[in-house]
């Protein structure tokens, strides 16, 4: 099907939103932050939004803070009230929250110490007829083609098998390579365009949803073209919006304790046909925060951000992303990844931790644990990864080594059962 001319159809759909939306969020409701009322004191939330979510101070520009009361406003004129959340007078006098994440395990057999725990597997990305579109592709020479969404979900695999019999119930955000929505990039060119004509300064499916930078080769071009723009857009918000809203949607109404996002990480292989081999693999785990003041301009953001912060997810995940980046960091003998911006920071002992707003980390209710693992396209790696997985060891690159896909399971498992059982 082809369009009207894009500028054409950036004029007739520019009147202002009345409430500025990251793409395809919906409005939030913040009455149903009121269950939260006098859960929290003064000093705890203060701490938190200072040290974990906005260490850059941005929410305050939202927000204004009393001794009994935070109040959030729509705007950064600090005009019209949203929401306001009363304190709690202490922590002895603080009400229960609305809904209680197993934080520690609750079986009595040690030979399933996961036993009543709900654990959600997000293995990233999509995969299949879409790893192309979505970037997550290359081929190198003769090689069986590199897609991640099936490294992630291979190692999914290996993992649910391993927590269940350690007695946990596995719920998938996505299993097998057709996307959890019902979008697809047809279906979405109405809202690329809104997204388009969206004002600079809020986040944009363009630059902050993934660990990596966008490899997708289309980018630098889309700017020459007005309709491919706009298909562009609307394949973004396909990957990288529709399908994380979708996942958590699927995920939250099942209420898991934990949640383990699975990724492989890559330097910029280039051109997928050609690839370019990287040298070193580098780790990375994210907890939820650092919330960017352009970032919370958007309604949805402020409110996901009070969402994690109320539900206390920040002591849950610091535990968990450093139990299972210390275990990952171990196994693979690889060095931490190590950038400090605004969007990033270190926040644990464990250098390979850092706080970063995601998509997936920001919408699935309760604790996350959001893991970047070896890269794709480092020479470390790639072998073991065209490889494919096996049992017992192998000698690639003239080193015997246990399938690369068992050994990141095997960390995070061992992270996890540390996590329920500290
Ligand atoms: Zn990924």
């Amino acid at each position: 099907m082809r369009f009207l001319p894009g500028l054409l159809l950036l004029a007739l759909t520019l009147p202002a939103l009345a409430v500025k939306l990251s793409p395809l969020a919906p409005k939030p409701d913040w009455s149903k932050l009121d269950g939260y009322q006098r859960t929290i004191t003064h000093d705890e939330f203060a701490h938190l939004v200072n040290t974990v979510y906005s260490p850059d101070g941005g929410f305050w520009a939202f927000a204004t803070l009393t001794p009994d009361h935070v109040t959030i406003y729509s705007d950064a004129t600090k005009k019209t009230p949203e929401f306001t959340l009363h304190f709690a007078g202490s922590d002895a006098t603080a009400l229960p929250r609305p809904y209680a994440y197993k934080t520690h395990g609750v079986s009595t057999d040690p030979r399933t110490p996961l036993a009543g725990i709900k654990i959600a597997l997000d293995p990233g990305h999509i995969g299949g007829d879409w790893a192309k579109l979505e970037a997550r592709y290359f081929k190198l020479g003769d090689d069986p083609p590199v897609m991640e969404a099936q490294l992630n979900l291979i190692t999914c695999k290996i993992l649910a098998e391993r927590l269940q019999s350690d007695g946990a119930q596995i719920i998938w955000a996505k299993h097998g390579y057709e996307p959890t929505t019902d979008e697809r990039p047809d279906t979405l060119h109405h809202e690329a365009i809104a997204a388009l004509a969206a004002p600079a300064g809020g986040s944009s499916p363009s630059d902050e949803i993934f660990g990596l930078p966008d490899l997708s080769p289309r980018r630098s071009h889309v700017r020459a073209f007005s309709e491919s723009r706009i298909d562009n857009e609307a394949a973004l918000l396909f990957y990288r919006s529709a399908e994380i809203r979708a996942r958590a949607e699927l995920v939250n109404r099942q209420h898991p304790d934990l949640t383990i996002c699975v990724h492989y990480n890559a330097d910029d292989w280039g051109n997928p046909d050609h690839p370019t081999l990287s040298g070193t693999s580098k780790l990375i785990i994210f907890v939820n925060g650092c919330y960017e003041k352009s970032e919370l301009a958007d309604d949805d953001k402020r409110y996901d951000m009070m969402r994690k912060l109320l539900d206390r997810d920040a002591a849950s995940e610091e535990k968990g992303c450093s139990l299972v980046g210390r275990e990952m960091l171990e196994a693979f003998g690889y060095p931490p990844d190590n950038f400090n911006t605004s969007f990033a920071r270190r926040i644990t002992d464990v250098p390979s931790v850092y706080t970063r707003d995601l998509l997936a980390n920001s919408l699935y209710h309760g604790p996350v644990i959001y893991c970047e693992g070896p890269y794709m396209n480092a020479r470390d790696a790639y072998y073991r990864l065209i490889a494919g997985d096996y049992l017992g060891r192998r000698t690639i690159q003239g080193q015997s080594v246990p399938s690369i896909y068992r050994q990141y399971a095997l960390a995070v498992e061992r992270g996890v059962l540390e996590y329920f059982a500290k």
